[in-house]
């Protein structure tokens, strides 16, 4: 049997029943990364020798009745800018080359402690700025169903490492669509947490106040459950909420009902994608009917200004948060400086990418004493608009649909050097962002032979419902846990 074709769940039980061993599994795993990864370049660092370790760990809790969870023993891959003690750091940026953390994030904690194998660090754009993984310093990723197209980003490598099979569980990230958009280009799941439901302790902020790290894999079951191992209350976050979201476990609460529920279908967000991703939606609105469940057309007009917000409060927030490599205190230095200003104009001229630089300029700009009221106030007082507009939403819907992309994977060169093009890209995801919701991109059907998503809303809190929804369109649609056959001209 080909492991690498298995859900996490179906995994699972055979590691339960004793069929393999995790070793057994994770040998597995590595012979597929061995065969594909060189077309796919999901990887940044592999780490062998530390999953088989863990492995091992797991192996022998199992034998001994130690404890174990149900993902004990099954591999994950973690996004390069979550931190993992002893292991490099990059954040796809020439600043953090030669960086090892010397403490692990909250999350990898949590995945260290259930004995979940770190399989390695995933590719992104750098400092998770982009939409296609181009923007990455150090390497390309392809999409694994077509290799001249982008697997999207930022979360772009977590991605790709799911979609061929390399690992069935990944972790990304996700500041205005970085797990989202990369799931539906490569045909996985990615959960966007509420705001405050996963510590971002370790995680290297890029816009604070929209950051949230993000579980990703190939089915609804797997996502539930590594969901249930990433959750928690962390009080080195300081915005980390006390909320028992999970209760006593997603996984354990997923239910497929829909009848009764109200789906909101907010007819802006339909407007502005390709025929073959509407298509794709609409039929799937089609499926929640069939199950019961009520779609009620609404409207959500502030998606006009949602590029513009994003883009102000995100770069503003970086480029105070990016202040700090400076190459003084983290990877990079420059050579030859003159004094300790030339050092650091010089280490940063050198070691920050375009995107990275164009971010920081901008935010710079946006939050100078002249622009500050004409831009960044701006931009706070329609983000409390577009806050209100969804929470209005939700007096009425239950769950809101929407396509997670305005079309499929593009083709590999075809937008990162336009820059405006690409911010428009993820015109469908911010908002979410910005109003600090939970929300999940689901496969949901193909265009010019590529995946395209779905993405399902929730209330503030409300990760059960759309994990639920998602569950339910799952079920009834089949359309899950594909994996790429590699080649060069989609499936
Ligand atoms: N593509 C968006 C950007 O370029 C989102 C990035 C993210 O979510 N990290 O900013």
């Amino acid at each position: 049997m080909e492991l690498y074709r298995l859900t996490a769940v179906e995994i699972s039980a055979m590691l339960e029943r004793r069929e393999i061993s995790s070793r057994e599994l994770c040998g597995e795993l590595a012979a597929r990364t061995d065969e594909v990864e060189e077309s796919v370049g999901a990887y940044i660092t592999q780490t062998r020798e530390k999953m088989l370790e863990t492995a091992d760990t797991a192996d022998s809790r199992r034998a001994s009745g130690g404890p174990v969870t149900k993902l004990t023993g099954i591999p994950a891959a973690i996004k390069d800018n979550i931190c993992v003690e002893g292991v490099p750091m990059t954040c796809a940026s020439r600043m953090l080359e030669g960086f090892v953390p010397p403490y692990s994030a909250h999350v990898a904690e949590s995945m260290a402690a259930a004995a979940i194998p770190l399989s390695g660090k995933t590719n992104l754009d750098e400092f998770a700025m982009g939409s296609t993984c181009e923007t990455s310093a150090l390497q390309n990723t392809k999409n694994p169903h077509d290799l001249s197209r982008v697997p999207g980003g930022s979360s772009g490598g977590s991605a790709a490492a799911l979609a061929s099979g390399e690992v069935p569980l990944a972790l990304g990230s996700d500041t205005g669509g970085s797990s989202r958009a990369p799931a539906a280009f490569c045909g996985v799941v990615g959960l966007k947490p509420t705001y405050g439901a996963v510590s971002r302790h370790g995680a290297a902020a890029f816009a604070s106040s929209l950051d949230q790290i993000a579980p990703m894999a190939r089915c609804i079951e797997d996502v539930a459950l590594l969901a249930d191992v990433v959750y928690s209350h962390d009080a080195r976050d300081a915005m980390s909420s006390p909320e028992d979201v999970k209760k006593d476990g997603f996984f354990k609460n997923l239910s497929a009902g829909m009848s009764g529920k109200t789906i909101g279908l907010p007819e802006e967000y339909l407007s502005c994608v390709d025929g073959g991703v509407a298509e794709a939606v609409k039929s799937a609105a089609k499926t929640f009917e069939s199950l019961g469940a009520k779609i009620l057309p609404i409207s959500l007009p502030m998606l006009r200004y949602a590029v513009e917000t994003y883009m102000i409060i995100s770069s503003a927030e970086a480029s105070s948060n990016l202040a700090k490599f400076d190459g003084v205190k983290y990877g990079y230095r420059a050579e030859g400086a003159k004094d300790i200003f030339d050092l650091i104009r010089r280490s940063r001229t050198e070691a920050l990418g375009e995107e990275v630089k164009r971010r920081i300029m901008l935010g710079t700009y946006v939050l100078s004493s002249g622009y500050y009221d004409a831009y960044y106030n701006k931009a706070r007082a329609a983000s409390l608009r577009i806050r209100a507009e969804f929470i209005k939403a939700f007096e009425t819907c239950d769950v809101l649909m929407t396509p997670t992309t305005t079309g499929v994977a593009y083709k590999a060169g075809s937008i990162v050097h336009d820059p405006a093009r690409m911010y428009a890209g993820d015109v469908l995801t911010v908002s979410v962002n910005i109003a600090g919701l939970p929300a999940i991109s689901v496969p949901c059907g193909f265009s010019e032979g590529m995946p395209v998503g779905l993405q399902l809303i929730g209330r503030h809190f409300g990760e059960q419902e759309i994990l639920n929804a998602a569950f339910a369109f799952e079920r009834e649609s089949g359309i899950k846990n594909i994996v790429a056959d590699i080649g060069g001209t989609g499936r």
